[in-house]
Protein backbone atom coordinates (compact mmCIF):
# COMPACT_ATOMS: atom_id res chain seq x y z
CA UNK A 1 0.00 0.00 0.00
CA UNK A 2 3.32 2.54 0.67
CA UNK A 3 1.21 4.34 3.01
CA UNK A 4 3.40 6.60 5.76
CA UNK A 5 2.56 7.63 9.36
CA UNK A 6 4.21 10.44 12.17
CA UNK A 7 5.38 8.29 14.61
CA UNK A 8 7.26 8.61 18.14
CA UNK A 9 9.96 6.52 17.54
CA UNK A 10 11.45 4.90 21.02
CA UNK A 11 15.38 4.37 19.21
CA UNK A 12 17.04 3.31 22.68
CA UNK A 13 15.59 2.68 26.12
CA UNK A 14 16.56 6.21 28.27
CA UNK A 15 16.42 8.10 25.23
CA UNK A 16 13.66 10.89 24.04
CA UNK A 17 10.85 9.89 21.72
CA UNK A 18 11.54 11.25 18.40
CA UNK A 19 8.47 12.06 16.28
CA UNK A 20 9.74 10.78 12.54
CA UNK A 21 8.29 9.70 9.29
CA UNK A 22 7.54 5.61 9.09
CA UNK A 23 6.31 3.37 6.80
CA UNK A 24 3.17 1.31 7.67
CA UNK A 25 2.87 -2.39 5.63
CA UNK A 26 0.08 -3.88 4.27
CA UNK A 27 -2.77 -5.10 6.25
CA UNK A 28 -3.00 -8.79 6.90
CA UNK A 29 -6.46 -10.09 7.10
CA UNK A 30 -8.02 -9.78 9.87
CA UNK A 31 -6.14 -6.43 10.78
CA UNK A 32 -7.27 -2.61 10.19
CA UNK A 33 -5.72 0.31 9.89
CA UNK A 34 -6.62 3.49 12.12
CA UNK A 35 -6.44 7.17 12.02
CA UNK A 36 -5.66 8.08 15.44
CA UNK A 37 -7.70 11.24 16.54
CA UNK A 38 -6.42 10.96 20.22
CA UNK A 39 -3.77 8.47 23.08
CA UNK A 40 -3.56 8.63 26.45
CA UNK A 41 0.08 8.94 28.24
CA UNK A 42 -0.16 5.51 30.75
CA UNK A 43 2.78 5.36 32.73
CA UNK A 44 3.59 2.07 31.53
CA UNK A 45 5.01 3.76 27.84
CA UNK A 46 7.02 5.67 30.75
CA UNK A 47 8.31 1.96 32.10
CA UNK A 48 8.76 0.90 28.65
CA UNK A 49 10.66 3.65 27.22
CA UNK A 50 13.39 2.74 30.21
CA UNK A 51 13.73 -0.52 29.09
CA UNK A 52 11.38 -1.57 32.45
CA UNK A 53 9.30 -3.57 29.63
CA UNK A 54 11.56 -6.22 27.23
CA UNK A 55 9.62 -4.60 24.33
CA UNK A 56 12.95 -4.51 21.36
CA UNK A 57 13.81 -1.25 19.86
CA UNK A 58 13.32 0.38 18.02
CA UNK A 59 9.46 0.47 18.97
CA UNK A 60 6.59 2.82 18.87
CA UNK A 61 5.05 2.88 22.21
CA UNK A 62 1.72 4.27 22.83
CA UNK A 63 -1.60 2.08 24.21
CA UNK A 64 -4.62 4.10 25.01
CA UNK A 65 -5.72 5.26 21.29
CA UNK A 66 -9.00 5.95 19.32
CA UNK A 67 -9.68 7.12 16.04
CA UNK A 68 -11.26 6.62 12.70
CA UNK A 69 -10.85 3.20 10.47
CA UNK A 70 -9.38 3.87 7.22
CA UNK A 71 -8.81 0.30 5.95
CA UNK A 72 -9.91 -3.43 6.42
CA UNK A 73 -7.97 -6.31 5.83
CA UNK A 74 -9.78 -8.97 3.44
CA UNK A 75 -11.33 -10.86 6.88
CA UNK A 76 -12.93 -8.00 8.59
CA UNK A 77 -16.86 -8.08 8.40
CA UNK A 78 -17.70 -6.28 12.12
CA UNK A 79 -15.95 -3.13 10.66
CA UNK A 80 -15.81 -0.46 7.87
CA UNK A 81 -13.92 2.24 6.79
CA UNK A 82 -15.26 5.23 8.89
CA UNK A 83 -16.54 3.69 11.99
CA UNK A 84 -14.92 5.04 14.84
CA UNK A 85 -12.80 2.75 17.22
CA UNK A 86 -11.51 2.62 20.70
CA UNK A 87 -8.23 1.18 21.19
CA UNK A 88 -7.70 -1.77 24.11
CA UNK A 89 -5.01 -4.36 24.67
CA UNK A 90 -4.67 -7.18 22.58
CA UNK A 91 -5.81 -10.83 23.31
CA UNK A 92 -5.92 -13.91 21.12
CA UNK A 93 -9.84 -14.40 21.98
CA UNK A 94 -9.30 -18.52 21.48
CA UNK A 95 -6.82 -19.49 24.69
CA UNK A 96 -8.39 -21.33 27.88
CA UNK A 97 -8.28 -17.91 29.71
CA UNK A 98 -9.68 -16.02 26.74
CA UNK A 99 -12.55 -18.72 26.39
CA UNK A 100 -13.32 -18.44 30.00
CA UNK A 101 -13.56 -14.51 30.18
CA UNK A 102 -10.88 -13.07 31.25
CA UNK A 103 -8.46 -11.68 28.24
CA UNK A 104 -6.36 -9.80 30.22
CA UNK A 105 -5.19 -12.99 31.35
CA UNK A 106 -4.49 -14.25 27.76
CA UNK A 107 -1.75 -16.85 27.32
CA UNK A 108 -0.53 -14.97 24.54
CA UNK A 109 -0.56 -11.69 26.28
CA UNK A 110 2.99 -10.90 26.27
CA UNK A 111 3.55 -12.34 22.99
CA UNK A 112 1.20 -9.74 21.37
CA UNK A 113 1.51 -6.59 23.81
CA UNK A 114 5.25 -6.30 24.03
CA UNK A 115 7.15 -8.37 21.62
CA UNK A 116 6.83 -5.85 19.03
CA UNK A 117 5.50 -8.18 16.30
CA UNK A 118 2.70 -9.94 14.99
CA UNK A 119 2.07 -13.88 16.38
CA UNK A 120 4.17 -14.64 13.04
CA UNK A 121 7.44 -12.84 13.58
CA UNK A 122 6.77 -9.96 10.84
CA UNK A 123 6.34 -6.14 12.33
CA UNK A 124 3.61 -3.65 11.41
CA UNK A 125 5.73 -0.65 11.05
CA UNK A 126 9.61 -0.02 9.02
CA UNK A 127 11.82 3.23 9.30
CA UNK A 128 13.97 4.00 6.20
CA UNK A 129 12.61 0.05 4.82
CA UNK A 130 14.29 -1.08 8.49
CA UNK A 131 11.55 -2.75 10.96
CA UNK A 132 9.85 -1.18 13.41
CA UNK A 133 8.84 -2.30 16.60
CA UNK A 134 4.54 -1.73 16.47
CA UNK A 135 2.25 -3.86 18.16
CA UNK A 136 2.61 -2.24 21.47
CA UNK A 137 -0.22 -3.69 23.73
CA UNK A 138 -1.49 -4.14 19.95
CA UNK A 139 -1.48 -0.80 18.52
CA UNK A 140 1.46 1.18 18.81
CA UNK A 141 -0.79 4.52 18.69
CA UNK A 142 1.94 7.86 19.45
CA UNK A 143 1.44 7.42 15.48
CA UNK A 144 -1.09 9.24 12.84
CA UNK A 145 -1.64 5.66 11.97
CA UNK A 146 -1.87 2.20 13.68
CA UNK A 147 -2.02 -1.07 12.12
CA UNK A 148 -4.55 -3.16 14.87
CA UNK A 149 -6.07 -6.94 14.72
CA UNK A 150 -9.89 -5.70 13.94
CA UNK A 151 -10.77 -8.17 17.64
CA UNK A 152 -8.70 -5.44 19.52
CA UNK A 153 -10.67 -2.77 18.55
CA UNK A 154 -14.09 -1.50 20.27
CA UNK A 155 -16.38 0.00 17.76
CA UNK A 156 -17.81 2.94 19.35
CA UNK A 157 -20.72 5.71 17.99
CA UNK A 158 -19.60 8.56 15.65
CA UNK A 159 -21.39 11.12 18.06
CA UNK A 160 -18.97 10.22 20.69
CA UNK A 161 -15.39 12.96 21.30
CA UNK A 162 -13.70 9.88 19.91
CA UNK A 163 -10.18 11.57 20.43
CA UNK A 164 -10.82 11.46 24.09
CA UNK A 165 -12.02 8.11 24.72
CA UNK A 166 -8.09 6.08 24.51
CA UNK A 167 -7.65 6.35 28.02
CA UNK A 168 -10.52 3.97 28.70
CA UNK A 169 -8.50 1.13 27.14
CA UNK A 170 -5.73 0.98 29.51
CA UNK A 171 -5.42 3.44 32.21
CA UNK A 172 -9.46 4.26 33.17
CA UNK A 173 -10.31 0.44 32.92
CA UNK A 174 -7.70 -0.76 34.62
CA UNK A 175 -8.83 0.92 38.07
CA UNK A 176 -12.21 0.93 36.93
CA UNK A 177 -12.46 -2.88 36.65
CA UNK A 178 -9.90 -3.42 39.81
CA UNK A 179 -13.26 -1.64 41.57
CA UNK A 180 -16.40 -3.22 39.59
CA UNK A 181 -14.74 -6.62 38.28
CA UNK A 182 -12.99 -7.70 40.95
CA UNK A 183 -13.62 -6.17 44.41
CA UNK A 184 -17.29 -5.66 43.72
CA UNK A 185 -18.24 -3.49 46.76
CA UNK A 186 -21.18 -3.93 48.57
CA UNK A 187 -23.68 -1.03 48.67
CA UNK A 188 -22.06 1.09 51.77
CA UNK A 189 -18.76 -0.32 52.25
CA UNK A 190 -15.51 1.27 52.42
CA UNK A 191 -12.62 1.61 50.38
CA UNK A 192 -8.86 3.39 50.63
CA UNK A 193 -7.21 4.36 47.16
CA UNK A 194 -3.55 4.17 46.51
CA UNK A 195 -2.61 6.50 44.23
CA UNK A 196 -4.17 9.63 42.73
CA UNK A 197 -3.31 9.41 39.01
CA UNK A 198 -5.95 8.20 36.38
CA UNK A 199 -6.32 4.67 37.76
CA UNK A 200 -6.77 5.70 41.24
CA UNK A 201 -8.96 7.95 40.41
CA UNK A 202 -10.47 5.84 37.76
CA UNK A 203 -11.25 3.43 40.76
CA UNK A 204 -12.57 6.33 42.83
CA UNK A 205 -15.21 6.74 40.02
CA UNK A 206 -15.95 3.27 40.31
CA UNK A 207 -16.51 3.38 43.89
CA UNK A 208 -19.17 5.77 43.54
CA UNK A 209 -20.80 4.15 41.19
CA UNK A 210 -20.36 0.82 43.31
CA UNK A 211 -22.20 3.37 45.87
CA UNK A 212 -19.33 2.82 48.70
CA UNK A 213 -20.14 4.93 51.44
CA UNK A 214 -16.39 5.79 52.34
CA UNK A 215 -13.67 6.03 49.99
CA UNK A 216 -10.67 7.92 50.69
CA UNK A 217 -7.45 8.46 48.47
CA UNK A 218 -3.73 8.62 49.81
CA UNK A 219 -2.14 10.66 47.37
CA UNK A 220 1.16 12.78 47.63
CA UNK A 221 0.54 15.90 45.38
CA UNK A 222 -2.06 18.42 46.82
CA UNK A 223 -3.85 18.99 43.32
CA UNK A 224 -4.67 15.40 43.25
CA UNK A 225 -6.01 14.94 46.64
CA UNK A 226 -8.41 18.17 45.77
CA UNK A 227 -9.52 16.26 42.60
CA UNK A 228 -10.30 13.28 44.27
CA UNK A 229 -12.47 15.49 46.60
CA UNK A 230 -14.31 16.60 43.31
CA UNK A 231 -14.85 12.80 41.95
CA UNK A 232 -16.63 12.28 45.49
CA UNK A 233 -13.60 10.81 47.42
CA UNK A 234 -15.20 11.40 51.35
CA UNK A 235 -11.44 11.72 52.69
CA UNK A 236 -8.23 12.80 51.44
CA UNK A 237 -4.49 11.97 53.60
CA UNK A 238 -0.91 12.86 52.13
CA UNK A 239 1.17 9.92 51.79
CA UNK A 240 3.99 11.38 54.09
CA UNK A 241 1.47 11.61 57.28
CA UNK A 242 2.54 9.96 59.82
CA UNK A 243 0.97 6.69 61.47
CA UNK A 244 -0.85 6.59 58.34
CA UNK A 245 -1.86 3.24 58.56
CA UNK A 246 -3.55 3.88 61.75
CA UNK A 247 -5.19 6.82 60.60
CA UNK A 248 -6.54 5.22 57.67
CA UNK A 249 -8.01 2.64 60.02
CA UNK A 250 -9.62 5.41 62.37
CA UNK A 251 -11.05 7.35 58.91
CA UNK A 252 -12.94 4.17 57.72
CA UNK A 253 -14.48 3.19 60.90
CA UNK A 254 -12.02 0.84 62.28
CA UNK A 255 -10.47 -0.72 58.77
CA UNK A 256 -11.66 -0.37 55.11
CA UNK A 257 -13.19 -3.64 53.47
CA UNK A 258 -11.69 -2.65 50.02
CA UNK A 259 -8.13 -0.91 49.44
CA UNK A 260 -6.81 -0.62 45.69
CA UNK A 261 -3.02 -0.49 45.32
CA UNK A 262 -1.99 1.78 42.27
CA UNK A 263 1.36 2.54 43.13
CA UNK A 264 2.77 -0.76 43.93
CA UNK A 265 5.81 0.10 46.17
CA UNK A 266 6.86 -2.79 48.56
CA UNK A 267 5.72 -0.21 51.53
CA UNK A 268 2.65 1.04 49.78
CA UNK A 269 0.99 -2.78 49.27
CA UNK A 270 1.99 -3.31 52.96
CA UNK A 271 0.26 -0.49 54.33
CA UNK A 272 -2.55 -1.05 51.66
CA UNK A 273 -2.85 -4.72 53.38
CA UNK A 274 -2.68 -2.93 56.64
CA UNK A 275 -5.45 -0.89 56.37
CA UNK A 276 -8.41 -3.43 55.90
CA UNK A 277 -10.77 -4.70 58.17
CA UNK A 278 -11.28 -8.71 58.59
CA UNK A 279 -12.58 -9.42 55.92
CA UNK A 280 -11.40 -7.67 53.48
CA UNK A 281 -9.63 -7.77 49.99
CA UNK A 282 -7.06 -5.44 48.51
CA UNK A 283 -5.99 -5.09 44.90
CA UNK A 284 -2.55 -4.32 43.48
CA UNK A 285 -2.26 -2.83 40.44
CA UNK A 286 0.49 -0.92 39.47
CA UNK A 287 3.30 -2.02 36.98
CA UNK A 288 7.10 -1.55 38.69
CA UNK A 289 9.05 -3.32 35.79
CA UNK A 290 10.80 -6.45 36.45
CA UNK A 291 10.83 -8.25 39.89
CA UNK A 292 9.13 -6.64 42.97
CA UNK A 293 9.41 -8.66 46.15
CA UNK A 294 7.30 -7.87 49.25
CA UNK A 295 6.65 -8.82 52.58
CA UNK A 296 3.04 -9.24 54.47
CA UNK A 297 2.16 -10.30 57.37
CA UNK A 298 0.67 -13.82 57.08
CA UNK A 299 -1.28 -13.90 59.69
CA UNK A 300 -3.11 -10.66 59.02
CA UNK A 301 -3.68 -12.37 55.90
CA UNK A 302 -5.18 -15.76 57.61
CA UNK A 303 -8.21 -13.46 59.17
CA UNK A 304 -10.10 -13.46 55.55
CA UNK A 305 -7.88 -10.97 53.83
CA UNK A 306 -6.57 -11.17 50.77
CA UNK A 307 -4.69 -9.46 47.83
CA UNK A 308 -5.15 -9.99 44.15
CA UNK A 309 -3.38 -8.81 41.56
CA UNK A 310 -4.92 -7.53 38.55
CA UNK A 311 -4.05 -6.06 34.76
CA UNK A 312 -6.74 -4.19 32.80
CA UNK A 313 -9.21 -4.66 35.36
CA UNK A 314 -9.63 -8.13 34.58
CA UNK A 315 -12.22 -6.64 32.14
CA UNK A 316 -13.26 -7.80 28.58
CA UNK A 317 -12.73 -4.36 27.06
CA UNK A 318 -15.73 -5.55 24.46
CA UNK A 319 -17.93 -5.36 27.23
CA UNK A 320 -16.90 -3.68 29.53
CA UNK A 321 -15.62 -0.27 27.87
CA UNK A 322 -19.47 0.49 25.85
CA UNK A 323 -20.65 -0.34 29.62
CA UNK A 324 -18.25 2.93 31.18
CA UNK A 325 -19.27 5.21 27.93
CA UNK A 326 -23.14 4.44 28.87
CA UNK A 327 -22.30 5.78 32.33
CA UNK A 328 -20.16 8.40 30.88
CA UNK A 329 -23.22 9.77 28.97
CA UNK A 330 -25.65 9.28 31.86
CA UNK A 331 -23.23 11.89 33.59
CA UNK A 332 -22.41 9.32 35.91
CA UNK A 333 -18.35 8.44 34.87
CA UNK A 334 -16.78 11.66 34.38
CA UNK A 335 -13.56 10.35 33.36
CA UNK A 336 -12.86 13.38 31.09
CA UNK A 337 -12.24 15.26 34.38
CA UNK A 338 -8.99 13.47 34.30
CA UNK A 339 -7.54 14.60 30.89
CA UNK A 340 -5.41 17.20 29.49
CA UNK A 341 -4.61 17.86 26.31
CA UNK A 342 -1.73 18.13 23.94
CA UNK A 343 -0.88 18.10 20.63
CA UNK A 344 1.05 15.02 19.16
CA UNK A 345 3.84 17.63 18.39
CA UNK A 346 3.90 18.76 22.34
CA UNK A 347 4.60 15.26 23.00
CA UNK A 348 7.98 16.02 25.10
CA UNK A 349 5.48 18.27 27.01
CA UNK A 350 3.43 15.74 27.83
CA UNK A 351 5.53 13.09 28.54
CA UNK A 352 6.90 15.45 31.40
CA UNK A 353 3.48 16.20 32.82
CA UNK A 354 3.01 12.57 33.22
CA UNK A 355 6.20 12.24 35.36
CA UNK A 356 5.47 15.16 37.40
CA UNK A 357 2.12 14.39 37.62
CA UNK A 358 1.11 18.40 36.67
CA UNK A 359 -1.29 16.19 34.32
CA UNK A 360 -3.32 13.03 35.71
CA UNK A 361 -4.02 11.77 32.10
CA UNK A 362 -2.32 13.43 29.69
CA UNK A 363 -3.98 12.91 25.95
CA UNK A 364 -2.30 13.58 22.74
CA UNK A 365 -4.65 15.00 20.30
CA UNK A 366 -3.72 15.07 16.58
CA UNK A 367 -5.17 17.74 13.45
CA UNK A 368 -7.76 15.79 11.82
CA UNK A 369 -6.07 16.48 8.46
CA UNK A 370 -2.93 15.08 9.55
CA UNK A 371 -1.05 12.01 8.17
CA UNK A 372 -3.85 11.26 5.62
CA UNK A 373 -2.52 8.32 3.93
ZN1 LIG B 1 -5.96 -15.64 24.70
ZN1 LIG C 1 -1.46 1.35 30.23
Amino acid sequence: MGRTARAAVLGAYGEPLEIRDVEVGDLRDDEVLVRIAGVGICHTDLTAAAGGVPVPVPAVLGHEGSGVVEAVGSAVDALVPGDHVLLSYSACRDCINCANGHPAYCTRFALRNYSGRRADGSTTLSMNSVALHGNWFGQSSFATHAVVAASDAVQVAGDLPIELLGPLGCGIQTGAGAVLRVLRPRTGSSIVVFGGGAVGLAAVLAAVIAECSTIVVVDPLPTRRELALTLGATAVFDSAEPDLAKKLRAATGGGADHSVDAVSTPEVLATAVAVLRSPGSCVTVGLRGGRNPVTLDQSALLMGRSVTGVIEGDADPQQFLPELIALWRAGKFPFDKLITTFDFDDLPAALEATRSGAAVKPVLTFASSEGQA
